[in-house]
């Protein structure tokens, strides 16, 4: 309806116009440039015309920019098109009364162009657009045709989160909810905008509690049910969906979330979520759901006296400012107060959305970047004198094997054996510590080193079990009990666990990865919603508990399971059954600590068969798992064991890892508030009565089975073999420290042998520094195995390398069932910098042994250190690159034209082709700030050792080579000690003159370089998400996520602001302190 233009410069303007159409649509826009000229001289000519030529102009600037495909709007944008259309709305404005006809189109094109500029938020609020068209809407409510495009252009400046404070004073919100309300078949569009602008708007924590004062939350919720009655054919998803936002932005407050509970919240989004449940299109409603009740669900404190583990050893000393310190320092009852301050402190402090761009990737915060600590270099601090204590350990470089006739292994008798089973009694006891399963709670004094020897206590049942020391080469049950004597715990345990006196015979089948039915994480939650809604179901009965002094088992009349875990490794701290089927389990703390549970190993007994239990561990602290990813518990049947299947096996469904509504402390968390502990959940149908049951976070090994299984190679021993066995020194416990020496004895006597002998490299391992790492424990039983076994390879090897093994630097943190820490309360792998002769003996002689190596020039060849990874797949090293650490940081390279040997590849490199379970694309040789304390770190940066490791394995299994889609297993992890050996083996021909030392490996090893310079390896600390993929349903883990809504532009599609709902947790700072 353009008129013709009678103005000069309109047919001028006309003639561009008519150009640029043209252009565009012939030229594809080769004449890009000379099309943005054209376009700023139309925006210059559209501010100086009279209405009805504005008008014309906005008529056809509309219509070139509805065609094009947004090219024409990006053009119109980047040359300051939506400035000009602010100011002409502002001037318009001043009109009185406006032209509607001129306001309308304004907002039509600013509702068009809007979105596609990133600064339109900041512009609109700077010319004072935002009051223009919050008062036109105000005054045109009942204009059907104004309203739309004013809620459009609403919307868009509300995304921005300084705007959305502004235009809540302005009354925007409560302008929404004129808009906004039940089921109607009018104006569903209106009213999907609306609630666009409304949820944006409800970001704004001032417009939230605005919300709240005005009653608006029983309005939404009443609203959303309607929808949900009369939406039936689930046509008005978005607008359903837009309700919830709304709801889930005032729940990210507290009073708002108060009006949700007091509103009957719940009770609404529980029933309404359940119909929702077969209709699986409906999952984003069911999901925000769920959401928004797991942000209301009351937090509660963890149902225990104190956070600080139930047990406590005295040090030697504490040092002031040490964990210890603080822990113990606290008045009674501090330690896990939730924090009640809400985020209500918070004050919106809005910054611009547009301005968030640049906190991008800050991985690499942690790569070590002073060029001065990634040079190796050996600190000689000791005097030589102070180190020649350690002489006694290396007996065999001074030893001149003149006396001959040493009793070389004890002579075999390899008794015949009498019987396949042995009988043994129910529980077992030993040492005769007299009462059977003592309370737990006052335990606090040093170990009980203290037991007799009288053996098996006369009580309980007989059983015939199977003599597994038949099965197992390293096993022997009547010497597990004897080791198990001489092991000092903090609570002085009586107990042996079955598993641990049969042993375990690994299963020849294979374990598959658990598959992760769709919405198990759902039903879970929904299943702990069920809590507050059917309050009537609840028992919470406690049935075992160590902070009750006539504990820890608790009598009871039958109906419930029953729980122990007093024996060596175990933790379970407390088991409250929760209703019929269900119970919650708590996790003991490292001992001196007030956190770090991960790891778990209890006994269940009195169970009834056919029956799904639910066990919930609920206060585990990392913010994901693979038990998301296809790992199962580890159980041990008792009855199976006597049927002849002593064995630990992978089982349990259902199993998922999700944040739980039990508040963190902050004194637990480093200071941070509001965090949430995480539930582990599975489900168990028994398949025996009256068995007894144990379940594990993985496959245990306690310390007094690596002393059985030393015994027990002690025995392998061979004329060929040198082995020695010492103490390296005694833990804060009294437990004594093994350190190996294994090697080939020397041919002859005379010199020529015996200078080789003493010239060999040594190699130096350590494992389990980490006591919830079982599986380290088997990778080097694997190693152990290997090295004494009398294959021609064991022997090359033997003959090749001087072995220096330490196979446990935490005994105490073994035997007590910590997980991370030794009984000073401190990770092990963090203190190799300056170890504490008294707080951390292990690692001060170790570290001392391989400083008494360096001195007298035989720093080792490899160092590594056995570890386990608890959220990765396969097994990897760590290594130490200067390289490959100033590549990841952002030096710059001039600063460091290094040479470096590439030495330290080789060994990971040779692994990655001869051990399926082993991974190359997973290793790191990135030097972190936060691991300059760790055992790789230290032996490189201050030993001097080039091939400096940490072996990590999975707890889980892997997803590549042989056993791909497969959980890992004792057989598989012992697999990989031996294959370690072999690789040494290799190492040995390619470092040795005479070896294949062929140019073609060195191009290997280069080519390999050249690959991971190219993709950025994740470095060691962090463990990005992506490692694993995503399954169909969003993974409720990513608890610091941020609160980031996708694009307001981005409406009609429902999938990607879907994924973004999910992903939008609990947010961190919600701390409501409902207690029980
Ligand atoms: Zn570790």
């Amino acid at each position: 309806q353009c008129r013709p233009m009678d103005v000069p410069s309109n047919s001028r303007l006309l003639m561009l116009l008519g150009q640029l159409e043209r252009m565009s649509r012939e030229s594809m826009m080769t004449e890009a440039e000379i099309a943005r000229q054209l376009t700023a001289k139309i925006l210059h000519l559209i501010q100086t015309q009279d209405l009805q030529t504005t008008l014309n102009i906005l008529y056809i600037l509309s219509e070139l920019l509805t065609v094009g495909g947004g090219r024409r709007v990006a053009v119109f944008v980047s040359k300051g098109g939506p400035a000009i259309l602010l100011k002409l709305l502002i001037s318009a404005s001043k009109e009185s009364p406006p032209s509607e006809e001129l306001m309308l189109q304004l907002h039509s094109l600013l509702a068009k162009v809007g979105p596609k500029d990133r600064k339109f938020g900041v512009k609109a609020r700077l010319t004072g657009a935002l009051n223009v068209t919050v008062n036109l809407l105000k005054q045109n409510l009942l204009n059907s045709k104004l309203v739309l495009p004013c809620l459009q252009v609403l919307r868009v400046y509300s995304s921005n989160s300084v705007n959305a404070i502004s235009l809540g004073k302005s009354g925007a919100v409560e302008l929404m909810f004129k808009i906004v309300g039940p089921h109607t078949k009018k104006n569903t569009t209106l009213l999907k905008v609306a609630l666009d602008t409304l949820g944006a708007l409800l970001k704004s924590k001032t417009n939230a509690r605005r919300a709240v004062d005005r009653g608006h939350v029983p309005l939404l919720l009443f609203a959303y049910q309607d929808w949900h009655r009369n939406d039936t054919r689930q046509r008005h998803m978005l607008i359903r969906k837009g309700l919830l936002a709304s709801l889930r932005n005032i729940t990210n407050i507290k009073c708002g979330r108060t009006a949700f509970i007091e509103a009957d919240g719940m009770r609404v989004l529980y029933n309404t979520s359940n119909e929702c449940l077969p209709v699986r299109t409906l999952d984003p409603l069911v999901n925000t759901s769920s959401l928004i009740m797991r942000k209301c669900f009351p937090k509660n404190r963890l149902p225990l006296p104190t956070i600080k583990s139930a047990f406590h050893y005295p040090l030697p000393h504490v040092p002031a400012g040490g964990p210890v310190a603080q822990i113990y320092s606290q008045m009674p009852g501090v330690d896990d107060v939730v924090d009640d301050s809400d985020e209500e402190t918070e004050a919106d402090m809005e910054n611009d959305t547009e301005n968030e761009e640049d906190e991008k990737d800050c991985r690499n915060d942690d790569i070590e970047t002073d060029l001065s600590k990634l040079r190796p270099r050996e600190i000689h601090s000791r005097p030589f004198e102070e180190l020649r204590v350690y002489d006694k350990f290396f007996l065999e470089l001074s030893e001149d094997f003149q006396v001959s006739g040493v009793p070389y292994g004890r002579t075999r008798v390899d008794e015949p054996p009498v019987n396949s089973t042995r009988h043994i009694h129910s529980p077992l006891l030993v040492g005769g510590i007299a009462a059977a399963r003592r309370g737990g709670g006052g335990g606090s004094s040093a170990g009980g080193s203290d037991c007799g020897s009288e053996g098996p206590e006369e009580e309980g049942p007989l059983l015939e079990v199977p003599d597994t020391a038949l099965l197992l080469p390293l096993h022997d049950p009547d010497l597990y009990v004897e080791m198990v004597k001489g092991t000092a715990s903090v609570p002085r345990y009586s107990e042996v666990a079955y598993p641990d006196y049969f042993g375990h015979v690994a299963p020849t089948f294979r374990e598959p990865l658990l598959e992760r039915a769709y919405g198990v994480q759902r039903a879970k939650i929904f299943q702990d919603i069920e809590r507050l809604i059917h309050p009537n179901d609840i028992l919470d009965k406690v049935v075992y508990d160590l902070d009750i002094p006539s504990g820890p088992v608790i009598a009871d009349d039958g109906e419930s399971l029953k729980f122990n875990s007093q024996f060596e490794s175990g933790n379970l701290r407390k088991a409250i059954h929760v209703r019929q089927h269900e119970y919650d389990l708590v996790l003991n703390s490292d001992i001196n600590s007030n956190h770090y549970h991960q790891w778990f190993y209890f006994e269940v007994s009195g169970m009834r068969v056919g029956t799904d239990y639910r066990f919930n561990i609920i206060n585990c602290e990392k913010s994901n798992s693979q038990f998301n990813y296809g790992m199962q518990v580890l159980m041990y049947s008792v009855q199976e064991a006597i049927g002849g299947k002593p064995r630990w096996v992978r089982t349990g469904e259902d199993i998922c890892y999700y944040k739980n509504h039990f508040s963190r402390s902050s004194i637990a968390t480093g200071g941070q508030k509001g965090k949430s502990y995480y539930t582990m959940t599975f489900t168990m149908n028994f398949s025996h009565k009256d068995d007894v049951c144990y379940f594990a976070y993985h496959y245990p090994y306690t310390y007094s089975t690596l002393k059985m299984h030393l015994s027990k190679l002690e025995d392998l021993r061979s004329p060929q073999i040198y082995w020695r066995q010492d103490v390296l020194c005694e833990t804060l416990a009294g437990n004594s420290c093994p350190l190996l020496t294994i090697t080939a004895m020397p041919e002859a006597t005379t010199n020529d042998h015996l200078c080789p002998f003493k010239n060999r490299p040594v190699i130096f391992l350590s494992a389990r520094v980490h006591p919830g790492e079982t599986n380290a424990s088997w990778v080097m039983k694997g190693t152990l195995e290997f090295l004494m076994g009398s294959s021609q390879l064991a022997h090359s090897l033997r003959e090749a390398y001087i072995f220096k093994i330490v196979p446990m630097l935490n005994p105490d943190g073994v035997i007590n069932g910590n997980h991370r820490c030794s009984l000073s309360g401190e990770d092990l792998n963090r203190q190799w910098q300056n170890p504490s002769h008294e707080l951390h003996p292990t690692i001060y002689h170790t570290k001392s042994l391989l400083q008494y190596l360096a001195h007298i020039q035989r720093a080792p060849l490899v160092f590594c250190d056995y570890h386990g990874h608890s959220r990765k797949k396969n097994v990897f090293m760590y290594g130490c690159s200067v390289k490959e650490t100033v590549w990841q940081s952002n030096i710059s390279t001039s600063s460091c034209d290094l040479h470096e040997d590439l030495g330290y590849r080789t060994l990971p490199k040779i692994l990655s082709q001869m051990a399926s379970a082993f991974s190359m694309g997973s290793c790191s040789f990135v030097v972190e700030r936060s691991k300059e304390s760790t055992a790789r770190v230290v032996v490189w940066r201050e030993i001097g050792v080039q091939r400096s490791y940490t072996m990590e394995s999975t707890l889980c299994g892997c997803d590549q080579g042989k056993y791909k889609g497969l959980q890992i297993g004792t057989r598989e992890l012992e697999e990989m000690g031996a294959q370690f050996c072999l690789a040494l083996l290799r190492l040995k021909r390619l470092t040795s003159p005479l070896g294949l030392r062929t140019q073609q490996h060195f191009l290997d090893v280069e080519s390999d370089l050249m690959e991971t310079r190219a993709k950025v390896t994740s470095p060691t600390t962090y463990v990005m998400e992506e490692d694993e993929p995503s399954f169909q349903e969003e993974v409720d883990y990513s608890a610091d996520s941020n609160d980031d809504d996708p694009d307001p532009d981005v409406e009609a599609s429902n999938e990607p602001e879907d994924a973004a709902l999910h992903l939008d947790t609990l947010s961190d700072c919600e701390t409501a302190n409902h207690k029980k």
